[in-house]
Formats: structure tokens, C-alpha cells, sequence
């Protein structure tokens, strides 16, 4: 049976236009990197920048948290590093979800520590958690999703359902 919809192909795809634009005028002037986390977050990188224009550089992060399928577990490894340099460079790092925010902050102070001449953030999904809220994002396609286990868009569970044109929820237990 496939995950229950939650946001649609359409709704993604208007919202990431309008996304976009909130961006563009956000940034300040000129190039930017955009930082990709692998691997949740492939398929919105791939559609928010076709709508930045802008000179763009594509880089990914790769990292692994710790944990069953579905549950965060705050530690996180670094398992594929950037491939370009960002010490003086705009940088916008496009994460797939919030969830404890523990993935972003840790994220931040690394990228951070590589000089970057700014640093913002953009999230595809917050959800309707507190800790989810006390992580700051600059730019957010989604907020207050239910307290489920997400999927589609990019967003797995034990590595399947990334395909889905739409964002879905599974119970818990299932994955
Ligand atoms: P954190 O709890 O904010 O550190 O989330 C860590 C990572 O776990 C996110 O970047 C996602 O890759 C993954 N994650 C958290 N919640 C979900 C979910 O509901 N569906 C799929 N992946 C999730």
C-alpha cells in the first residue's frame, strides 16, 4: 500500500517556485553554493534551483545518523565531504527535515567552520514538534507537518519511497 498523501506533486512544485523567489530576494547579491544533504534532500535541491536565477555551484554533503529507520538519534557522521571550497562564498545549506534539529545544528558549526562569507539555511519540512522549532531556519517550503514518519520527495524509510512525486506519512511501526 503506498504512504497516505499529505502534500501533493502540485502543491510541492507551486510552493517551490514561490520558495525560490523568498530566496533570491533573501540572499545577498551575487554567486552562492548551495549545499545539498544526501540523501533526503536530492529531489527538492534539484527543483529549487532550476527556479534560482542565479550562479550557482552544487555541492552534497553525505551523512549517516545513527538510529532505527525511524527515529533520530542525534549522532551524526559526515560520510561524503564537499567537493568545491566554501571559505568566502555565499552559501545555502538545503536540508530535507527538521525533526529534533540536531542533524542541523551540528551541520551549521561544520560548514561554519570553513569561513563561508554567509550561511543561511533552507528546510523542505519542519514538523508540528518544539524541538523542531528552536532550530533556526531561514527559508522553509513546509512547516507544522503532523508528528509522523514522512516519506516521498526524496524523504525514505529504510531507503524506500524516495521516488514518490508527493510527501506522505507511514505509521511508525511499518518501516
Ligand atoms: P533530526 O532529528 O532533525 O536530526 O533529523 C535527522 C534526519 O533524520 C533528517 O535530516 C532526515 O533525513 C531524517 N528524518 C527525520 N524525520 C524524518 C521523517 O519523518 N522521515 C524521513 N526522514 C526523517
Amino acid at each position: 500500500m503506498l504512504p497516505r498523501e499529505l502534500i501533493s506533486s502540485q502543491k510541492i512544485a507551486t510552493r517551490v517556485r514561490e520558495l525560490a523567489k523568498e530566496i533570491d530576494a533573501g540572499l545577498p547579491p551575487g554567486p552562492v553554493t548551495v549545499v545539498g544533504v544526501l540523501r533526503g534532500a536530492f529531489m527538492f535541491m534539484a527543483d529549487l534551483v532550476r527556479e534560482l536565477p542565479r550562479e550557482i555551484v552544487c555541492d552534497f554533503l553525505a551523512v549517516r545518523s545513527y538510529g532505527d529507520a525511524t527515529v533520530s538519534s542525534g549522532v551524526v557522521e559526515i560520510t561524503a565531504d564537499l567537493q568545491t571550497p566554501i571559505a568566502g562564498r555565499h552559501v545555502l545549506l538545503v536540508e530535507d527535515i527538521v525533526d529534533t534539529g540536531l542533524t542541523m545544528r551540528y551541520l551549521l558549526d561544520f560548514l561554519r567552520a570553513r569561513g563561508p562569507a554567509s550561511l543561511h539555511t533552507c528546510v523542505m519540512l519542519r514538523k508540528r514538534v518544539a524541538a523542531a522549532h528552536s532550530t533556526p531556519v531561514d527559508f522553509l517550503a513546509f512547516d507544522d507537518l503532523p508528528d509522523q514518519f514522512l516519506v516521498g520527495y526524496g524523504l525514505d524509510a529504510a531507503q524506500i519511497y524516495r521516488n514518490l512525486s508527493y510527501i506522505g506519512a507511514i505509521e511508525r511501526q511499518s518501516a
